[in-house]
């Protein structure tokens, strides 16, 4: 196998090895799966008289001139002529001192790129490739890939690295699709497919061999899913069947009216639990849906054939909240409750692992530390992880996984995806979606403005303010960083308590702080001795706050579509209306502009997602993390959802072998799990 470290390789010493860790590039495995962006392809050449603005082409010439100045901004612009005998065309650089070594007068070169209509800019930032550089084992001049970049490496040393690569006959390529289904794809082996996606013969070749590497990736991903899948279906479970009407008192007891879609996926899961096999199941629903309570109602029956359920939250602030919750909704029937995380004190903890000895607590609330402390509860039948996104596959596994008869597991997440991904990500879960919303909520408007609304917004906050609703005001940074533009919220918080809204009581709350300091914030909010909340995305996950109908998002083009619509579910949460304001900083360009405004014109949580997969593409690997969808490296969740139907047939069809598991773990293991 190839998972030979690549810093055994003759060109990468550790410096090397570090930079190519951050392309995520540790094997030799990795690096050939690095496929290129885009390709070259050099086999045609246009004179630059025959240049045509708009158009990609490729021209070879040599270096006239060089010009280097500054704008009055400060920007550096790089200015390189080149000439062909045909014709010269100047060569534009921003900000991009590493090239001007490159290209002394004299020097060949050939450029690709677009031709910029506004006449004297030539081409800017063309791809560039130096004929005379390039080493032996450089692929024959013709197509060239174009390698995605970090910091420090250049094409030319990628191209060479894995030109390197493919040539020493060492290189063991395993298979992983079924071999009869790559030979009907028109591939004998998967080292041919590898070669074709570094060195096609065409640009077309290579997208080919890149496609048939996209199906293969969906492939290996849904395998597992399926295998971990099967091996809990044949797992005993605990029936835990809803007798004598339980489900009926529950909802009678409840001061609201259940919505349709809240009795149907309650529905859902009462009747997956009465199975004698182990539940797994999402829970699906936008902020303020109301899955909650429908968690509740699997914790009632759970309760009422003498078993334990256990909720697990992402944050303390979170768990407090569903504890809270809980009691509400459950004391009523007698039920007892506990909450366990990382802050309670030792005594405390004592007492509630003695209750769960002597089963006693009906219900345990806590964050995640709960179960890696490996806390035991005799006689848990039901587990609740709520914010799936925030835990991976395996993560998801090692919660249960040793425990014999096997618990129910109830995921509950809030971020939609687009229903045509679902297949793929939650294949191991069955799905169900609350789609509806309670009646009787206020609406909750959107507006997206500039840094010259400031004055006029702050004004409407404080007339808000001032009728006792109470505020959200979130910043992308907690902390000053040097970034000068950037305000943060730590510095807003102490404006702002100085300021004229000072008095109606301003808080601060930030992920540094400790899980006390969290949690009295978060009282005091609650409880209105502060109406104004000045914050970061840790709020972002399921703070409930009745009152709470004005929230400013300052630099708000700094955020992704869906995390943005996480941030507004926080108001608009009673029969109040509500106003979300979304604040431009200086240097939101138009594009990020345009992205915003979609969030004006819609509230379904599944069209947000749809549009935010679209506009910023998967490649963004942070608005991809932020979906909490695993990060796939060459399937695109975009362009190649057509795969998806083709990978679960393979998937139906073929068993899960070693080398697939292997690669899985290797390819996804920990890239789907992270903090907030
Ligand atoms: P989610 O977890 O889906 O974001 P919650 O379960 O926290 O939503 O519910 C949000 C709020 O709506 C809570 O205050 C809850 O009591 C209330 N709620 C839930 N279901 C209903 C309903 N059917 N009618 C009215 N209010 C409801
Ligand atoms: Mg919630």
């Amino acid at each position: 196998m190839s998972r030979l470290d690549v810093r055994f390789l003759k060109s990468v010493g550790p410096a090397r090895a570090a930079k190519l860790s951050k392309l995520s590039i540790n094997t030799v495995d990795d690096l050939l799966l690095h496929i290129p962006r885009s390709y070259l392809d050099r086999r045609v050449i246009t004179p630059i008289r025959d240049m045509v603005p708009g158009r990609e082409s490729t021209v070879s010439g040599s270096v006239i001139s060089i010009e280097d100045r500054r704008t009055g901004k400060g920007r550096r612009i790089l200015r390189v002529v080149i000439s062909d005998g045909s014709g010269n065309l100047p060569l534009t650089f921003f900000n991009a001192r590493f090239i001007r070594g490159r290209l002394p007068a004299g020097s060949r070169v050939m450029a690709s790129g677009s031709l910029s209509p506004f006449p004297g800019s030539g081409i800017v930032h063309p791809d560039l490739v130096f004929p005379d550089a390039l080493g032996e084992d450089a692929p024959p001049i013709g197509v060239l890939p174009v390698y995605p970049l970090s910091d420090g490496l250049n094409q030319g040393f990628l191209r060479r690295l894995i030109a390197g690569v493919l040539n020493d006959p060492g290189t063991v390529i395993p298979e992983y699709l079924p071999p009869a289904h790559l030979r009907s794809l028109g591939w004998e082996s998967r080292a041919a497919l590898i070669h074709s996606v570094h060195r096609p013969a065409s640009p077309e070749e290579g997208e080919k061999a890149r496609r048939v590497l996209a199906l293969e990736e969906l492939y290996i991903y849904m395998a597992m899913l399926r295998q971990v899948r099967e091996r809990s279906d044949s797992l005993e479970g605990i029936p835990l069947p809803a007798v004598n009407d339980i489900q009926t008192s529950f909802s009678a007891s409840l001061p609201f009216m259940l919505t349709s879609a809240q009795d149907r996926v309650i529905d859902e899961i009462t009747s997956d639990i009465r199975q004698d096999r182990p539940m797994r199941r999402l829970l699906q629903g936008d902020v303020g849906s109301g899955k909650t309570v429908a968690a509740a109602a699997a914790c009632r029956v759970c309760a009422s054939n003498g078993y334990r359920s256990v909720i697990v939250a992402p944050t303390e602030v979170l768990a407090a909240q569903h504890y809270r919750t809980m009691k509400t909704l459950l004391e009523p029937f007698g039920m007892t409750f506990a909450l366990l995380t990382g802050g309670t004190s030792s005594g405390e903890r004592n007492r509630i692992k003695d209750a769960l000895e002597m089963e006693e607590l009906d219900v345990l609330v806590g964050t995640h530390a709960l179960l890696q402390d490996r806390v035991r509860i005799p006689g848990l039948a039901l587990c609740i992880v709520d914010e799936q996104h925030k835990f991976g596959v395996e993560q998801r596994e090692s919660l249960l996984s040793g425990l014999s008869p096997r618990p129910h597991m109830l995921i509950m997440s809030a971020t939609p995806i687009p229903r045509t991904l679902a297949m793929t990500i939650y294949g191991d879960l069955d799905v169900s979606v609350i789609d509806e919303m309670p009646p009787g909520r206020g609406k909750v408007v959107t507006m997206v403005r500039g840094r010259d609304s400031r004055t006029e917004v702050y004004r409407f906050l404080e007339e808000r303010l001032s009728r006792g609703e109470k505020a959200f005001i979130v910043y992308p940074l907690r902390e000053f960083s040097g970034e000068s533009e950037l305000l943060d919220a730590t510095s807003s918080f102490r404006i702002l308590s100085r300021s004229g809204l000072g008095r109606f009581g301003v808080g601060l709350l930030t992920g540094a702080m400790s899980a006390r300091e969290k949690l009295d914030v978060t009282d005091r909010f609650l409880s209105g001795e502060i109406s104004l909340l000045v914050s970061t995305t840790v709020i972002e996950v399921g703070i409930d706050i009745p009152e709470a109908t004005v929230m400013i998002v300052v630099n708000a083009e700094r955020f992704g579509l869906s995390q943005l619509h996480q941030l507004r579910g926080r108001i608009g949460r009673s029969g109040l209306d509500s106003w979300c304001y979304l604040m431009k900083g200086e240097e939101c360009g138009k594009e990020a502009s345009e992205r915003l405004v979609v969030l004006e014109s819609t509230s379904d949580g599944f069209e947000v997602a749809e549009r935010d997969l679209q506009l910023r593409g998967p490649g963004e690997v942070a608005g991809t993390r932020q979906h909490g969808l695993p990060l796939f490296r060459i399937a695109s969740l975009i362009g190649d959802q057509d795969l998806v139907e083709q990978a679960s047939g393979l998937v139906a069809e073929h068993k899960l072998t070693a080398e697939i598991r292997a690669e899985f773990e290797h390819r996804f293991m920990g890239s789907v799990s992270h903090g907030i």
